[in-house]
């Protein structure tokens, strides 16, 4: 092929986490691409994250790695709680024993932190505010993106990063499924030094019992808050029309009573006033069509119980890049199916593993929860069970690990 892509033909719709680091790739194979994002300001979705190794290694591939280390905290172990008795059922240290295991930190920051470093090393030249796509059509060699405030872009190609209601997704496959997940969730952020009940405040900790879980972990450069999920198995069907609704203290505190008073102070320590639902989406037939791919929760989106959409939007990033830097202009698809055959199989087996690990967590009273608290006990616990995701490295593909889609 003797054409490359047009160093800046390359539209992204949408500048969330996957949006953002995917310019930073580009921008290491040379392609400098244009971001169109809806919201006036980059807004935080989710208030917080975890990054894993799988992820940091390639934000320091991307050059923002000291940047983020300043604001994110590296968590000192993963605990696996019950959350009824505070008893610890596994723990696995993941500060420096990780880091030389894996190559790089496990973080949590703020989303809005996240946002600043990225987009800084982005360029605000390539984002543009206030660019609402709306509809699109395709032209000859040419995609028309058609905007809220009724003008028109053109892009040779367009990457969907536009999150888990995608409007790309829908015109890329002609449907929109999700699947209420029967998980519903609250979430908050507390300073750290409000949580005298908590033990091992700097950790990433999951509290677990039939009715639900807390996941929480330490963010920000000294690890000064808390940010925390409560995952409820309420309502058992989803009726509302949003996924995000109204919600009472009450209802917060229901699924928890008598648990720990570590759990029930940080969930008692802020106003929640939101109930998200938590959906599943079956995988999609395929990524792309046309000169349109999907990248992200567009793609796969995934159920929060492994924390792991935003590092798997981040995985995406180095395939979709590598691929497009050798596409042909006049017809990616073939780079858009590597891609979606490099990635397909990998986000697939994260999905299904981070909807399976909620009834692991929730199972009721009796032989089956022993014998699960029995493996988080084993040492080499993690290491079966999550260094697949962990250490998995984009760069050289290593690819899933064996078996891991039937665990
Ligand atoms: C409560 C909660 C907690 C989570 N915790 C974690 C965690 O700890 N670790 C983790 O890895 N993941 C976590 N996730 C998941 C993570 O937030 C997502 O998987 C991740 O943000 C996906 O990145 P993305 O770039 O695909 O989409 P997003 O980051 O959602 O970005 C999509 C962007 O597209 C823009 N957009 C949408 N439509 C349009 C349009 N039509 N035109 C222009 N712009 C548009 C949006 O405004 C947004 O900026 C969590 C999610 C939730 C809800």
């Amino acid at each position: 092929m003797d054409e490359q892509i047009p160093h800046d033909d390359v539209v992204i719709i949408g500048a969330g986490i996957g949006g953002l680091t995917l310019a930073l790739a580009l921008r290491e194979r040379g392609i400098d691409a244009r971001i169109l994002e809806r919201t006036a300001e980059l807004r935080e979705v989710g208030a917080a994250v975890a990054l894993s190794a799988n992820a940091t290694n390639l934000l320091r591939r991307f050059g923002v790695y000291a940047d983020l280390d300043e604001v994110s905290w590296p968590q000192t172990d993963l605990i696996f709680r019950d959350g009824r008795t505070g008893s610890t059922l596994g723990r696995t240290p993941v500060g420096s024993t990780y880091r030389e295991r894996f190559g790089a930190d496990y973080w949590g920051v703020h989303r809005a932190d996240l946002q600043r470093v990225l987009s800084d090393a982005v360029g605000a030249d390539r984002i543009r505010l206030s660019h609402h796509l709306v509809d699109l059509h395709e032209e000859d060699d040419r995609v028309l993106l058609d905007l809220a405030d009724g003008s028109q872009r053109s892009a040779g190609i367009v990457v969907g990063a536009d999150g888990v209601r995608s409007l790309l997704r829908r015109w890329v496959v002609g449907h929109d499924d999700a699947i209420y997940s029967g998980r519903s969730g609250f979430r908050g952020i507390i300073p750290t030094e409000q949580l005298t009940a908590l033990p091992d405040p700097r950790a990433i900790q999951f509290w677990i019992g039939p009715t639900g879980h807390l996941l929480h972990y330490a963010m920000g450069g000294q690890g000064q808050d808390v940010n925390f999920l409560a995952v409820s198995r309420t309502p058992h069907e989803w009726t509302a029309d949003g996924w995000v609704v109204p919600a009472t203290d009450e209802e917060k505190f229901v699924p928890f009573t008598g648990w720990h008073p570590a759990v029930t102070q940080m969930l008692g320590a802020v106003e929640v006033d939101q109930r998200w639902a938590l959906m599943r989406r079956p995988p999609l037939p395929t990524w792309h069509r046309g000169r349109v791919v999907l990248l992200g929760d567009a793609a796969h989106a995934l159920v929060p119980h492994h924390g792991q959409g935003a590092n798997q939007a981040i995985e995406d990033t180095w395939a979709l890049a590598d691929e497009l830097a050798g596409a042909d202009p006049d017809d990616p698809t073939r780079a858009f199916e590597a891609f979606e055959g490099r990635r397909r199989l990998r986000t697939r087996a994260v999905q299904y593993a981070s909807w399976q690990v909620a009834e692991v967590l929730h199972l009721p009273d009796g032989p089956l929860a022993d014998a699960r608290n029995a493996e988080m006990a084993r040492t080499d616990y993690f290491e079966d069970t999550l260094a697949w995701i962990h250490g998995y490295d984009p760069v050289v593909d290593s690819g899933i690990r064996p078996g891991a889609l039937n665990r």
